[in-house]
């Protein structure tokens, strides 16, 4: 097995990222960890700063694009590891400004390779490294009712804006890895949830209203269908692959969890009703209003995990109920994440909260 020392950790004040540098420091205490962040409206400083002082974690801000910068850290920090969550992340925003999307998720993943190869490959030939992409099961389209979840092998057939710069990005990844040699690897996850996870996405979106007593905005008929993994099972997912995944390969990660997001209201309103058994209980339905469906809203993404929990012992370890039991706890014990005045909404889902 690898096992990593000095890590670079792209976008780890934004939700995964945040939640992979604490899963980290606590189960590698011994390893070194700098984080690189730009700050934009997803990410935040506060979700680290329990960390300032320890002197195996630094906080970099600044932005992927900036290669020179990538070197000077990677030289400096002795780096060997990079984690890359770094990228513009929400579909809707893809939609409306795509070209974020293509700048940070593209170029700027292209920048770090840029980075890794020189200082890894250039200068010092024969050192032991690993870029690890952090990407997404979008890069797959959407599937039917009856279509076969998700392989490694499935045709990439991006939809949306996002997914296609995230496509972009792993074509990239592999092209260095293929024709450099630069020691790659790269997983594809279905939706998270958990901690930390900026209120602009469904569930923590559908937390932050239903405990306003604001109705959750659903698109279209609710029947869109996505895999639902609890954001730690995700992390100690690329854990494995960077310690024990073969170099090259990609692995799918997903939680066995297929949920239409109507049910997932459902099924928030129940744990909701089980923690406030005091408040009037009410028919869901009067906490959801419907709003129109995003254009190209791709209808269900299913993720096939076998790869993974196969080769390397991989295996999700929250069920949803669980999973979502300690998310909505963790929103109700930190009002202030989701009550802060910078939190920026957008499109319908910004028009719902206002209209509610
Ligand atoms: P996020 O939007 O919460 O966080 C992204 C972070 O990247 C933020 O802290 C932001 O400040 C930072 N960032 C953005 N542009 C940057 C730049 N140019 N330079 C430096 N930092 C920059 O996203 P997330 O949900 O935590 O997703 C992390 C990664 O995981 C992304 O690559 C995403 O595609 C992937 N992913 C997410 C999900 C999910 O359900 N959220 C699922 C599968 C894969």
């Amino acid at each position: 097995t690898y096992q990593p020392k000095n890590l670079l950790v792209t976008g780890g004040a934004g939700f995964i990222g945040t939640n992979f540098v604490h899963y980290w420091l606590q189960t590698y205490p011994d390893t070194h960890l700098i984080v690189l962040d730009a700050l934009t409206y997803a990410g935040r400083y506060s979700n680290l700063a329990s960390l300032e002082g320890q002197t195996n974690f630094r906080f970099v801000k600044g932005d992927i694009l900036d290669q020179a910068l990538v070197e000077t850290l990677l030289r400096d920090g002795k780096i060997e590891t990079i984690v890359h969550f770094a990228a513009e992340s929400h579909v809707d925003r893809s939609i409306y400004g795509p070209d974020a999307f293509l700048r940070t998720n593209i170029d700027g993943t292209h920048s770090l390779l840029k980075a890794a190869k020189k200082v890894w490959l250039d200068e010092n030939p024969g050192f032991e490294h690993r870029f690890h992409h952090v990407s997404t099961d979008e890069v797959y389209g959407t599937l039917s009712a009856t279509d076969p979840a998700f392989t490694e092998t499935t045709p990439y057939a991006p939809n949306s804006p996002y997914a296609a710069s995230k496509a972009a990005s792993d074509h990239i990844v592999r092209a260095y890895q293929h024709t450099y040699g630069l020691n790659t690897t790269t997983s594809n996850c279905s939706n998270n949830y958990g901690p930390y996870q900026y209120p602009e996405k469904l569930i923590p979106l559908a937390i932050s209203n239903l405990l306003q007593g604001k109705p959750v905005p659903i698109y279209g008929d609710g029947q869109q269908i996505r895999d639902w993994l609890y954001v730690d099972d995700h992390n100690r997912g690329i854990d494995l692959i960077i310690r024990t995944g073969r170099v090259g390969e990609t692995y799918n990660i997903g939680g066995n969890n297929e949920q239409t997001n109507l049910s997932l209201i459902h099924t928030l309103c129940a744990l909701l009703d089980e923690r406030f058994p005091e408040s009037p209980q009410v028919p869901h339905q009067q906490f959801i209003t419907y709003v129109t469906d995003r254009p190209g809203h791709d209808r269900r993404y299913a993720i096939d995990n076998r790869k993974i929990c196969h080769e390397l012992g991989y295996y999700p370890a929250e069920t949803f109920q669980s999973g979502l039991a300690k998310t909505l706890d963790w929103y109700l014990n930190h009002p202030h994440f989701w009550q802060a005045d910078e939190i920026q909404l957008f499109g319908s889902h910004a028009t719902a909260k206002e209209q509610a």
